[in-house]
């Protein structure tokens, strides 16, 4: 039996010095861990051709699927903010495109497929740890309605990856509009290869932004699709760790999750990632972050933009300096809601902070404080409820200027604040049993994530508390 999938290559027809061409490197003993019936479907995939022995071989990388045309991308990139002028997939391959019936254009990516030649020092491989954590924060994230790449499948490779300690080896099958990132523009700046940059700006303008008609219109689309993405972040208490720009995608999908997490107790200086030492990526950095990294895409924009590089500097620092009015926007229309907020008031962005402020002051568990707004039990949240009463009567004061009726404000909040995000202990009980060879946690678990803004009955409630003292996990490490 051959896989079928019906691939329409586009980065493939961009020239050599954009990747190198290569095939996975084959794995021993492939098995399926998770194949994603429903994003399956949406690609127009056979789910149950890709669940066989045939499909599985195609998912692991063992056997090239007709039509694909495998190869790894050149980027670079500024991480911690220092400069890499080569990065590139050292763990992924692109097996082609393809173009779903509502004519959208998805990268099908293994992550965990072998060495490249943008691997330096790594193996190309992946341990199952990170593939269940991207598999179940990524889909997360797609079921919270926040832009970001998917997990179509993961497979166990037979194979153990040498870690600190010798571990079971993956491969995911990654879905994302495209790969490029702002990493992608900096690798041919950096190189001076204007005709590179050019090519690179025409493609993600056809693909992605095609009503830009300019890099400068392009540079703009990014800035506003950043400012949306990480307006929606903060909402969930999301913490993305590696805000790297070759972490930053240029469509404004989440990318990359690494040592992400989400928030248990709120304070805005949040940190997991065991390699942020100074809070760099911390939850409340997230936004100037942002900025910096289209700073560095606008710089790498600038032959383009105007022949004058003086003029160019100046269009280019216009449009960067935009992103706050369009990050505040995108905060209060993902904020507001979460209150129950259907009309705008000037006041509106102080009446959230104080909440926010009082939140952090008590460490009051940041998904169930919101969404206890609506069904009345958030002031329990609280150490000190008396903290929570006298914001609670601005709140109803605000309330009281509504035109919605209650019914619909409780809706509303419903559908603004999960009551099911994966919480940090969640996902490492599901990664300490998957690598024990159990994967009931992990499937118990998505099944919970994918209707997050349902209240889940009996065994599923437990998804919904936050950790004990004993069961808080406090650091969490890179994807390698
Ligand atoms: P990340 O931290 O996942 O964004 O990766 C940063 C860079 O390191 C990218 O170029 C990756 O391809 C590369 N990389 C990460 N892990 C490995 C690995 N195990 N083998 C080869 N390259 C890797
Ligand atoms: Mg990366």
């Amino acid at each position: 039996m051959t896989i079928q999938i019906p691939f329409d290559n586009s980065y493939a027809e961009l020239p050599e010095r954009f990747y190198a061409r290569l095939d996975p490197t084959p794995v021993a003993e492939p098995a399926l861990i998770a194949l994603n019936d429903a994003l399956a479907r949406d690609l127009g995939l056979d789910a149950d051709a890709l669940k066989s022995p045939a499909g599985v071989q195609v998912l692991a990388g063992n056997m090239v699927p007709p039509g694909a045309d495998p190869l790894a991308q050149a980027y670079a990139g500024h991480q911690f903010g220092g400069w890499s002028p080569q990065l590139g997939d050292g763990r992924a391959i692109l097996l082609g495109e393809v173009i779903s019936a509502n004519g959208l254009r998805h990268d099908i990516q293994l992550k965990g497929s072998g060495r490249t030649p943008f691997s330096r020092m790594g193996d190309g491989r992946a341990w199952l740890g990170p593939v269940i954590r991207e598999y179940i924060v990524s889909e997360a994230m797609h079921a919270l309605g926040i832009p970001t790449t998917r997990a179509l499948a993961a497979v166990a490779t037979g194979e153990t990856v040498l870690r600190e300690t010798p571990l079971p080896g993956a491969v995911l099958t990654r879905v994302a509009s495209s790969h490029i990132r702002v990493g992608t523009f900096q690798y041919f700046a950096a190189r001076q290869d204007k005709d590179a940059l050019k090519e690179l700006t025409d493609h993600v303008i056809a693909r992605h932004y095609p009503d830009a008609g300019t890099a400068l219109e392009m540079l703009e689309r990014v800035i506003a699709a950043q400012a949306r993405l990480v307006a929606q972040w903060m909402g969930v208490g999301f913490i993305h760790g590696v805000m790297n720009t070759d972490n930053t995608h240029i469509a404004g999908e989440t990318i990359d999750y690494g040592p992400c997490a989400f928030m248990d107790r709120y304070h805005p200086e949040t940190v997991y990632s065991s390699i942020d030492q100074f809070g760099r990526y911390a939850y409340a950095r997230q936004p100037e972050i942002a900025v910096w990294n289209l700073a560095q895409l606008a710089t790498a924009l600038l032959p383009l933009i105007d022949e004058d590089q003086d003029r160019a500097i100046e269009m280019a620092t216009e449009a960067v300096h935009r992103f706050p009015g369009l990050y505040s926007e995108a905060w209060l229309a993902v904020f507001r809601p979460k209150l129950g907020l259907t009309t705008a008031e000037p006041g509106d962005a102080q009446l959230i902070e104080t909440l926010l402020s009082r939140m952090s002051a008590l460490g009051a568990d940041f998904t169930n404080t919101f969404r206890g707004l609506a069904d009345g039990s958030a002031r329990g949240r609280f150490a000190d409820p008396d903290g929570f009463d006298a914001w609670a009567a601005d709140w109803r004061a605000r309330m009281g200027r509504e035109t919605a009726d209650e019914a619909v404000r409780i809706e509303t909040m419903r559908r603004a604040n999960p009551a099911v995000i994966p919480r940090n202990h969640r996902v490492e009980e599901a990664i300490s049993a998957a690598v024990a060879g159990d994967f009931g946690p992990f499937r118990a678990l998505m099944g919970a994530l994918v209707r997050p803004w349902d209240d889940p009955s009996g065994e599923g409630v437990r998804f919904t508390r936050p950790p004990e003292p004993g069961q808080e996990v406090r650091q969490t490490f890179c994807g390698t």
